[in-house]
This record gives C-alpha cells, structure tokens and sequence, in this order.
C-alpha cells in the first residue's frame, strides 16, 4: 500500500517534469519550480539514506541479480559505484544516529551534507548534534570546516589504541584508470606498517634522485618515490617469477601507430593505452600479448608462464568486462561454464564460456541465477526464489568447507 502511493507520488512528479507548461513559464516561476524540483531531490536523497541500509542488512540486492550493494545503488541512482560506496557508507552511519535519522524523516539533509554528517559523526561521536543547527543556513564549505574541526578534536581525545584500530578497519588500496590518462591510487594503512616499508622506499627514491640529478635531472622528490615503488613492486631482481600482464591489441592499429574506430590496444583490468604505451610493454618479458587479426587470435610472444590456452585468450578478448548486464567490472574476472546450449552439435567451448566478476560469479554458483543469451545478446536471469547476500555469503563458505573437506579426504 505505502509503496503504491509513494509510486503514484512519483508518477505525479515525473508527469509535471514532462509537462510543456515547463517551457513557457517566466524567469520568477522557473526559480520555483527549480526550488521545488531540489527539495525532491533532498526527499529523494533522504528516503535512499534511510532505506539502503536495510537492503545492505537484508542482503535484498542480491535478489535481483546485483552483487554487490554499490553495485545495486549504483544502478538505481545512476552514479558511479565508488559514490555509490561513499553514500551507502552514510547512510548506514546515519540511521545508527537518532538526530540523523530525525533530520533525513523531515527531509532536511541534501546528500553532500549527508556525507559530511555521517563521516563526521563516525569519527567523532555526537558530532552531528553540534553540526545539524548549521544544516539550514551554512554553506557547505563552512558546515565542512566545522565538521573536520570536531573530527580533529575527537582524533586528540582519542585512544591511540582506537585510533589505530579504526585505521586497520578502513586500510584499502585502490587504483583506477584516470580520465585524462595514467592511473590513479589511493591508500590508508598503520603508520607501524608503513614504517616497516617506507625507509626502504625512500632509500631507493634517494639514490634514483641522486642519480637523475646527476644525469641534470630537477624532478620532485615526491616523482622518484614513485618510481622506487613502482620498481619495488615489478619485483626487479628479486629473482620470483612475477605474474604476467596481458595485453590486448588489434594488428591493425599495431601497424598503424594508433587505434582507428573499431581498433582495441587494452591492458587486461586496467583499460585503454595508446599503442606507443604498448609497443614498450611488448619490448619487456612477462607479458603476454594477445594480437587479434580480423577474427583471428595469434600470440605473439611467450610468456615467462605457461601459455593459456587458445579458448581462453579467445574469451579474454570477447569479454572485455564482466557480461552481466550493467555491470561493467574489469579487475578480477573469472571464467565461467555457462551452458549454453547450441542444439545439434553440441556447445563449442568458447560459446560455452563467460567471464564475470566475483559477485556475479557468487550469484550464479550459489544462488541460482543464469546466463542466457550470448556475446552482445547476454541476458541475467533471476531463479524461481531468488536468494539474499546473506544466503549466498552462507552457501559459498560451506561449499569451501565442502570442497576443503573432499581434498583432505581419504
Ligand atoms: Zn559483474
């Protein structure tokens, strides 16, 4: 009942949006018309705080074939899945709040004030009460200002022994392709652990700065670190086998010098580089180089590991991304078995073959769901009862338990 009227609500609004009235009114209506427009934006934004964490406790995104929480707001709100992460974080630190919860039922909080609420009260316990009589007048610079004010106070009465606990529990790693080119990364680690590594880093910047400025060189401190870590990380004369990168191009922009319309020159879970990048990729060893002429797969060179079979480099190339409809993961696929099945004949092993990102895997394995279809045509189809996270989470560690067991048995 609550839903049907909240739809009909919606239907109302986008019936209003449509309308050709909108095209005709004067400048003083149009202000309040976009007045009115950005307060269903804060409901909006308010009703999806309050709502989200129940979905993420429920595990009810799974149900409709999304592996992840982010990945259902993401595709519901249509932001990207990190602002996505960012405003399920938020929220669920909002309704754990009762100033926040009161401030989101009365529709008051805009989302960007939402985030610095949330952060700040996460950090700094009781912070929202102090922040939420600045809501309606401050700007959000200043409610910002003050929201790290009381973060920085809370960091000063705080336990080192907490502190460091709440660090260990928000460590990460991340790294993305950047917009304008190169790729961008992010961390947040115990200063104990990184003390263990970062004299060693710093050594090594040292000497290539001392280097490069001997050979004339004024670059940043902060440009050789980088270089020491990423010569720290390629394993450089640490005598393991590293694991191999894979590129992929197209013969046609390898001859030409760059990629023409329908052309591909992409490193495997990062994405697109030019073919100068790729060409001084080829020039080293542990790379494995996956060249597609016409429909043809030819490798071109070996690899320091064995080399994948034909049907797997074929599938590399085909799925670019994971192929549930949406979702669009590059980093950590993994080939799956869809059985498909082609009829007479018998499926081929590439038409029977699909890669999907981790979660997708998971609901497929575990809870039921199928891909139909094929390449450029895949469908995600949902079981007869479709399963929460929560039982998908379940199924999957007991099938490692499972499957540990049969391995260590008799
Ligand atoms: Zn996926």
């Amino acid at each position: 009942m609550f839903v049907e009227e909240l739809e009909a609500a919606v239907a109302g609004v986008r019936r209003l949006l449509a309308s050709r009235h909108l095209e005709s009114v004067d400048g003083d209506e149009a202000r309040r018309v976009a007045g009115c427009f950005a307060e269903v934006e804060r409901l909006g934004a308010s009703g999806v705080a309050l709502m989200a964490p129940r979905v993420v406790a429920a595990g009810s995104y799974a149900k409709v074939g999304h592996g992840t929480a982010a990945e259902w707001l993401g595709s519901i709100a249509g932001t990207s899945p990190a602002a996505a992460r960012r405003c399920l974080k938020a929220a669920t630190s909002a309704v754990e709040c009762t100033e926040m919860r009161r401030a989101l039922k009365g529709g008051e909080v805009s989302a960007s004030q939402l985030e610095i609420l949330a952060s700040a009260e996460a950090a700094a316990p009781g912070a929202v009460r102090r922040l939420m009589p600045m809501v309606a007048d401050a700007s959000l610079r200043e409610l910002a200002d003050e929201a790290a004010r009381l973060r920085a106070i809370a960091r000063g009465s705080q336990g080192a022994r907490a502190r460091r606990d709440r660090v260990h529990r928000f460590r990460h790693l991340s790294w993305r392709q950047d917009p304008g080119g190169g790729v961008r990364g992010e961390f947040l680690c115990d200063e104990v652990a990184w003390a263990r590594v970062a004299p060693g880093l710093d050594q090594r910047a040292a000497q290539l700065r001392r280097d490069a400025h001997r050979a004339g060189s004024t670059e940043s401190f902060g440009a050789y670190r980088l270089d020491a870590w990423l010569d720290i990380m390629g394993g450089h004369g640490s005598g393991k086998a590293r694991p191999h990168t894979l590129l992929l191009v197209d013969a046609d922009s390898l001859r030409r010098g760059r990629t023409g319309p329908g052309g591909t020159c992409e490193v495997d879970g990062i994405g697109p580089v030019s073919v100068d990048a790729a060409r001084e990729l080829i020039g080293e060893g542990s790379l494995q180089i996956l060249v597609r002429d016409g429909v043809d797969i030819r490798t071109v060179t070996k690899t320091s590991r064995a080399i994948p079979q034909r049907v797997e480099m074929a599938l590399v190339v085909r799925d670019r991304v994971c192929v549930v409809p949406g979702c669009g993961e590059v980093a950590g696929l993994q080939a799956d078995h869809c059985d498909v099945d082609y009829g007479k004949g018998g499926p081929t092993e590439l038409d029977n073959l699909a890669r999907l990102c981790v979660p997708h895997h998971d609901l497929k394995t575990h809870g039921g769901w199928k891909l139909k279809g094929g390449p450029g045509k895949w469908a995600w189809i949902a079981p007869a009862r479709p399963r929460s996270a929560g039982y998908i989470a379940r199924a999957r560690r007991l099938a490692a338990i499972k499957g540990k067991a049969q391995r260590s048995g008799p």
